[in-house]
């Protein structure tokens, strides 16, 4: 079975973790006075419980507290002092800027160039470096003050309204909050990314190259170290113009997770409310940036049905698209007064690989801080702030400017049209392939080819689906079905250009995509996700119960009949394992979805599964065994168990 959306797994213990405080709201744990405070260390694998039940002896008190000064929190920060709040900031590390900091990042907007300001701005401020969070003081739903722990010593502080900046949801977890983490299916997060640059003593241009290793932190901490140190010792020009730019500001070997866990907030932004348009009616800002999570990941079957469609069916590699992130986003669920920008904010795993870059964590920072200034003024919590109020002050600081680019509305409006049904039915009489390349985007060389116009008619098609309105939907759903058996060749694709609009009557055109592979409609083409695969998802999701016994059948083969011919044709880049990967993996999500609205089907699933015949799937990056993911999440039974 997937997990809960949403559900949360313990981090594996530490041999020493501090400060993880559990929620005050049960009654149990209460301690007489409503005020209290439970750390739970673990020592060793050892798990103590401590608990202070007296109001501690406030060594200070403050209107805000910023925990974590990195991207976000140094924006917090700064805002925080503009409106003559009476602030403290917490940093572990020893100086301002977080991930900003970092070798290697240095695209879109950095917050590297306001390093100076924010720290000359700090002077007005209590700063603390070198210190962590190490509790929470909790009243009911509010906190009332934090602990700080620096070289030993315990200061205790208190606040009227917190601002967990620290990415990694520290404060919010203390207090109890709710924790989303991963992708809905199964959990798994993009954490961890290195930056490896390829000097190559001088010879060629340097590069930085990004990987994720879900399941290796320590990994990365060491490929940080390792650039730090190479880019310490680099006389290569282009670092040297990268550093005069301002750019390589601090290389520093800070461990760089681009996704982590996420609060439960009040809204949540969602890659299926950015397709469908939706404008949110308290934006604090707008978005666009390249989705790239999917990208470094090879088992796509996993991610949300929106990130299939986007990569897979339409061929669409990143997803660049804009999108509005409302208030809630950065109001912690349960709590009056604690806000959580930085990138634990409420963005879903899918619309998170856009919505992690600096700009926008520079603004999540922003507007907290504007939050926080409106909290005390109006003495309300912070899901109350009303939006009329923050609104004026969100446009002064610059937060409500339009995405930067909106990049699929530039083809839209300069290369593509936009389509008429006519064009794209004309479109999908050409092979779609996986050309479309989002730097290329309205002035790159290949923008206009006939294969991007096959995927971009495919996009337009599940657009059209998703935003109406009803009349232009049912207008192209009726010529697209009309155009279906005129050019066998691509029936495939106006087969799954139905499919994407949610259209039944592609059901018999995708069946027998699946039971022929490699017939008409069904053209090999290089680097193109093949439309045999495509139809297992599209069955899946139309829960096709007459489909079963040849979805069976492909695992019980381990997807070798199936896959014939594919990796010659270069379909998935990886070879015959990723080819059969994919069709095995695709087939059992299919089951399995066919299983949830036809529980009688059951049997055929567990079959299945116990026959599935999987090859040892080691992906293109080091340690990711796809194999292991099917086992995890109980589509394939684990070795010696049936
Ligand atoms: C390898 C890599 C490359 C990237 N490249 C780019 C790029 O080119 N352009 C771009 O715009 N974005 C890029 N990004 C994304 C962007 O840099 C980050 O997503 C963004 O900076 C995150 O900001 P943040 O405020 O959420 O987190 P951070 O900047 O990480 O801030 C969190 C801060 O909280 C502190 N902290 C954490 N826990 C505690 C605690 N318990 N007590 C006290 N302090 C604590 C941390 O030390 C840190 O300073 C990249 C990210 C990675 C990992």
């Amino acid at each position: 079975m997937p997990l809960r959306e949403g559900a949360y797994r313990a981090p594996p213990e530490g041999r020493l973790r501090l400060g993880s405080v559990r929620p005050v709201s049960d009654a149990r744990q209460r301690i007489r006075g409503g005020l209290c405070m439970e750390i739970r260390l673990t020592v060793n694998g050892k798990a103590t419980v401590r608990r202070a039940g007296k109001a501690p002896g406030f060594a200070a008190s403050y209107d805000v507290v910023v925990a974590g000064l990195g991207t976000a929190g140094a924006e917090a920060l700064m805002h925080c002092i503009a409106r003559k709040l009476k602030t403290f900031g917490i940093e572990r590390q020893n100086g301002m800027g977080g991930l900003s900091t970092i070798g290697g990042i240095c695209f879109g907007g950095g917050l590297n160039r306001r390093l100076r300001d924010c720290e000359q701005a700090a002077s007005a401020a209590d700063v603390a470096y070198g210190t962590v969070i190490a509790g929470v003081w909790t009243e009911g739903r509010r906190i009332v003050g934090v602990r700080t722990l620096a070289n030993g010593i315990v200061r205790d502080v208190a606040a009227a309204v917190v601002i967990d900046a620290t990415g990694n949801a520290t404060v919010a977890r203390m207090c109890g909050c709710g924790l989303r983490k991963g992708r809905a299916f199964d959990g798994v997060m993009a954490p961890c990314a290195r930056a490896e640059v390829w000097l190559d003593d001088g010879k060629q241009t340097p590069r930085p190259i990004y990987r994720n290793f879900p399941d290796d932190l320590s990994r990365s901490a060491e490929d940080y170290s390792a650039t730090a140190t190479k880019l310490a010792r680099s006389r290569h020009g282009f670092w040297l113009s990268q550093k005069a730019q301002g750019r390589m500001l601090r290389p520093s070997a800070v461990i760089g997770a681009r996704e982590e866990v996420r609060v439960e907030t009040e809204e949540i932004a969602s890659m299926a409310d950015a397709i469908a348009g939706k404008v949110f009616p308290n934006p604090l800002f707008f978005a666009c940036e390249p989705e790239d999570l999917p990208v470094y990941y090879e088992d796509h079957v996993f991610e949300s049905k929106e990130i299939r469609n986007w990569k897979v069916h339409c061929g669409l590699p990143m997803f660049y698209y804009p999108s509005s992130v409302p208030y809630g986003t950065i109001v912690a669920k349960g709590m009056e007064n604690l806000l959580v920008p930085s990138k634990h904010f409420g963005v879903a795993h899918d619309l998170g690989g856009s919505l992690r870059m600096q700009p926008e964590m520079r603004k999540t920072g922003v507007a907290a801080a504007l939050a926080a200034f409106l909290m005390l003024r109006l003495k309300c919590a912070a899901k109350d702030v009303p939006y009329a109020e923050l609104k004026p002050l969100l446009e002064e600081t610059g937060c409500l400017k339009p995405a930067r680019d909106t990049r699929v509305n530039t083809i839209h409006g300069k290369k593509f049209g936009p389509l008429t049904d006519e064009e794209v039915v004309a479109a999908l009489r050409t092979d779609v392939t996986r050309t479309a390349e989002w730097w290329q985007g309205p002035r790159g060389e290949a923008t206009g080819s006939a294969a991007e116009r096959a995927a971009y008619a495919l996009w337009t098609a599940w657009e059209r689906g998703v935003r109406g309105p009803e009349a232009s939907k049912t207008a192209l759903a009726e010529k697209l079905f009309a155009a279906l058996g005129k050019t066998p060749r691509h029936d495939g694709n106006f087969a799954l250009a139905l499919a994407l609009m949610d259209d039944a009557r592609a059901v018999p055109v995708l069946r027998d995509l699946v039971a022929h592979p490699g017939g008409p409609a069904d053209p090999v083409v290089a680097g193109a996700f093949p439309n045999r695969i495509k139809a297992i998802d599209m069955l899946g999701r139309f829960a096709d119960v007459e489909s079963v016994p040849v979805l069976v059948e492909i695992v019980a083969d381990g997807a070798r009949t199936f896959t014939a011919g594919l990796a010659d044709a270069g379909s998935f880049g990886g070879g015959d394992t990723m080819c059969r990967f994919q069709a095995l993996a695709y087939a059992l999500t299919a089951l399995q979805a066919i299983w949830a609205k036809h529980p009688d089907r059951q049997t055929a699933l567990r079959t299945s599964r116990l026959q599935a015949k999987l090859p040892p799937f080691k992906s293109h990056l080091d340690g990711y065994d796809l194999g292991e993911r099917l086992r995890r999440v109980g589509l394939v039974p684990r070795k010696g168990r049936k």
